[in-house]
């Protein structure tokens, strides 16, 4: 594969907010509620402060060995979901306990913060429940609101191409969402409180799908997920770790497609991406 076919149709030129896609024309219906899922293999429990103590001896990770250093040689960031889940919270510990379908029916009526005013529809995510890729993006864009879907539009194009390039297909093997399941008006960037309203709805995502490594786009999902205001140059091109789930950072598609020149590094995420995912699929067998 080529990086060349990271190229989407629907290149802009002017400048594109941070959300996911630019809006378009057309409204469409829901995205289709996805299934619940079923054990897979033992999961990567997210081990909470002040939580239960058998909760905490039940934790296993995934991955034992702590990821190898790659890329520019900086320190690999191993962060937890702790902080983002909050567990001191009552209403943080009551969605660390919904299986898959309440999570879903309390994001769509969740109107833990101010952006339940101004949303369309909650953007809970679409994909497999048991995916081994999960995708992190940052909050819902315009088209995304109209849609319920995350990353549509020519950013989500671009996002399918990219997956498409490394043989994942978005619904297959793979599970999309972003951290805010709501859309900021304007597209202007999340609020700390924001953030601290629906993250724990990503950490019980994250604890339900279980996915085998996390590919977290663009800087805001990056630096919530990881709990580090490094720059994406300095994260880029390395393995990290949410508990014990690696991940692995990339620029976000809405970014690439106004700057075509960081196709070719996106390309180096892409395949550190499928590389861990094999080495991953390997040591499972
Ligand atoms: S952004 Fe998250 S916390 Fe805020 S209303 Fe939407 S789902 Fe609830």
């Amino acid at each position: 594969m080529r990086p060349e076919l990271l190229a989407g149709p629907d290149e802009p030129t002017a400048a594109e907010p941070v959300a996911n896609a630019p809006p378009a024309e057309q409204a469409s219906p829901v995205s289709p509620p996805v299934e619940a899922p079923a054990p897979r293999r033992q999961p990567p429990r997210i081990v909470v402060p002040h939580a239960p103590a058998e909760r905490a001896a039940a934790a296993r990770p995934v991955v034992a060995a702590p990821p190898p250093a790659r890329g520019n040689g900086g320190p690999n960031v191993r962060a937890t979901l702790a902080p983002l889940a909050d567990a001191d919270s009552t209403r943080a510990r009551e969605i660390a306990a919904l299986d898959w379908q309440s999570l879903q029916a309390a994001v769509t009526g969740c109107t833990a913060c101010g952006l339940c005013k101004t949303r369309t529809q909650a953007v809970f995510g679409v994909g497999n429940p048991q995916a081994e890729l999960l995708v992190v993006g940052e909050a819902p864009g315009a088209e995304e609101d109209r849609q319920g879907e995350p990353f549509v539009g020519a950013a989500g194009k671009l996002l399918d191409n990219m997956l498409a390039a490394i043989g994942e297909k978005r619904g297959e093997r793979v599970f999309i969402a972003n951290v805010l399941k709501c859309r900021p008006p304007g597209n202007r960037n999340p609020q700390p409180d924001e953030v601290l309203q629906c993250a724990p709805y990503l950490a019980r995502q994250i604890e339900l799908i279980r996915p085998r490594l996390i590919f977290a786009v663009g800087r805001f999902a990056i630096q919530t997920l990881l709990q580090t205001d490094a720059p994406v140059g300095a994260l880029r091109g390395k393995l990290h770790q949410v508990n014990d789930i690696p991940v692995v950072v990339g620029y976000h598609p809405a970014y690439l497609l106004r700057n075509l020149p960081d196709k070719a590094r996106a390309w180096r995420d892409l395949l550190l991406v499928q590389q861990r995912l094999r080495e991953l699929a390997a040591t499972e067998r």
